[in-house]
Parts: structure tokens; C-alpha cells; sequence
């Protein structure tokens, strides 16, 4: 008797035998194929354990535009709720690096612009909190009115609480300029940022008004960028990832009963 004969006749006894085989190659392949797939995903709006949020700066008198200005009692509040419930601070670049348990919750606290208020205001209460935050910021606005100082950047970064992140040179929406011209401003912030703060074990861009095209989000990725932080999804990429903007009235407890979901 041959083996081919052999295999005919197991077969023929015991057909079952072939369904199981079949079904353990298919869930080894299945298994290897996740595995795969898994340790390759970029991390991509927050991998639906990581609530990354999005403020600007802070106001004590009137709050005028509510998207933009908070108020130190209700960032702090917002803080707390999320203490509370479970979530745990989580940095962009540990983020990015994909150092954390996907079986937990994590919220990300972003800043834009590099306003002062986020030194004066917003860095005394993460500190007290022992939250971290990533702030973006225009690179070549550290002397204008308002806004932080590479100094006190170095400062803020000292504590191992805070990183800051392009946002840009300056304030101008990526589309306004031909895409070289962009790729090459984008390349001058990270130059910029080396230069003042030192080497970033990432490079995590935030489009300035959330604004992007698929030719800035292949030239951002052409220029090595990891991370690109916008507002909507134009289109599903690599490292394209969503950040929600806090404002002065979101509830705080009702953004994560439908991150919860
Ligand atoms: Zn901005």
C-alpha cells in the first residue's frame, strides 16, 4: 500500500478527519494573518482606546468663543472627569510609539497654537494632576504676544510631562501654498524644533484649522512625518488621526458615553 492509497483510504473511514485538518490550517493562517496585521497598524484615531482631545487656550473673564477659549475651573473639571472614570493620561509619543495596553482606556490632552495661557494656565494644573500633554505650535512664533517662549517650552518639556509638535511655522492653512512650498515649511518647523528643543523621537504634525489635501498628507508622510492630527477624515491613511475639539460647553461625561460606545 502507497501513501496516496493510505490517505484514500483514511479519508474514505474517516472524512471528519479532513474538516479538521482543513479548520486548524485556516485559523493558523487567520492567527499568523492578525498577529501580522496587528503589530503593522499605524495607530489611527486613538485605536479606539486613546480619547485624544484638542483644546487652544484659556480665558478668565467672559468666554467669548467657546471653541477656542476655556477656563481653567472647567478644563480642570474636565481633567477630573476622566480621572475618575478610569482613563489614563497617555503622551502622544508613547501614543505613537504604541506603548500602551489596548485592554484600557486613555485620554491624550492636545494643545494648538502654543498660546502663553498653556504655560501660565493649563501647565500649573497638569502638573497638580500628574497629566500629560502634547502642545503644536507654530515654530516661528515663539516672539509673538501670547505665546510661549522656546525657554519656557524647555521648561514645560523638562518636567517629562509635556512635548511640543509642529503645528507649522506659521498660522496658514497647508492648501494656501504649492506642495513643495509646503513640504518645505514643514520641513523647516521640525528643523526648527530640533534645533530649540532637541531631537523628537516623533514627528507629530497638526494641521493648522484642520486643513489637508491628499497631496499635503503624501508630502507630510514623504518628509517622515509619523503622526498627522487633523479634525475630519477626508480620506483612511496611515498615521492620519482624529483629534476631537473640546469646547467651553462639551460635556465632558457625554464625549465619553459615545467614545464608551
Ligand atoms: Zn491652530
Amino acid at each position: 500500500m502507497n501513501s496516496s492509497h493510505w490517505l484514500f483510504d483514511m479519508c474514505m473511514k474517516k472524512p471528519y478527519l479532513i474538516l479538521i485538518t482543513a479548520a486548524l490550517l485556516l485559523a493558523a493562517i487567520l492567527g499568523v494573518w492578525l498577529l501580522w496585521h496587528h503589530k503593522n497598524a499605524a495607530p489611527d484615531d486613538g485605536d479606539g482606546v486613546v480619547l485624544i482631545l484638542l483644546y487652544h487656550t484659556f480665558t478668565d473673564g467672559e468666554v467669548t468663543d467657546g471653541s477656542v477659549f476655556t477656563t481653567a475651573e472647567k478644563f480642570e473639571r474636565d481633567i477630573q472627569t476622566l480621572l475618575d472614570v478610569g482613563l489614563t493620561s497617555l503622551s502622544l509619543v508613547d501614543y505613537a510609539a504604541g506603548d500602551y495596553d489596548r485592554d484600557k482606556r486613555y485620554f491624550a490632552v492636545t494643545f494648538d497654537d502654543g498660546y502663553l495661557t498653556n504655560y501660565e494656565t493649563a501647565f500649573p494644573i497638569l502638573q497638580k494632576l500628574g497629566v500629560k500633554a502634547d502642545i503644536f505650535i507654530n515654530t516661528d512664533n515663539e516672539f509673538m504676544e501670547h505665546h510661549f517662549s522656546y525657554e519656557q517650552a524647555r521648561e514645560m518639556e523638562t518636567s517629562g510631562l509635556i512635548a511640543v509638535h509642529s503645528h507649522f511655522p506659521v498660522h496658514e492653512p497647508a492648501s494656501s501654498y504649492p506642495v513643495d512650498e509646503f513640504t518645505r515649511l514643514l520641513e523647516n518647523s521640525f528643523e526648527t524644533l530640533e534645533r530649540e528643543l532637541g531631537v523628537r523621537p516623533y514627528k507629530l504634525f497638526a494641521y493648522v484649522a484642520g486643513d489637508y489635501t491628499r497631496e499635503t498628507y503624501d508630502a507630510a508622510v514623504g518628509a517622515g512625518v509619523d503622526l498627522q492630527f487633523v479634525q475630519k477624515k477626508l480620506f483612511d491613511a496611515p498615521g492620519l488621526t482624529l483629534r476631537i475639539n473640546v469646547a467651553y460647553d462639551t460635556d465632558m461625561t457625554k464625549l465619553l458615553a459615545s467614545f464608551a460606545q
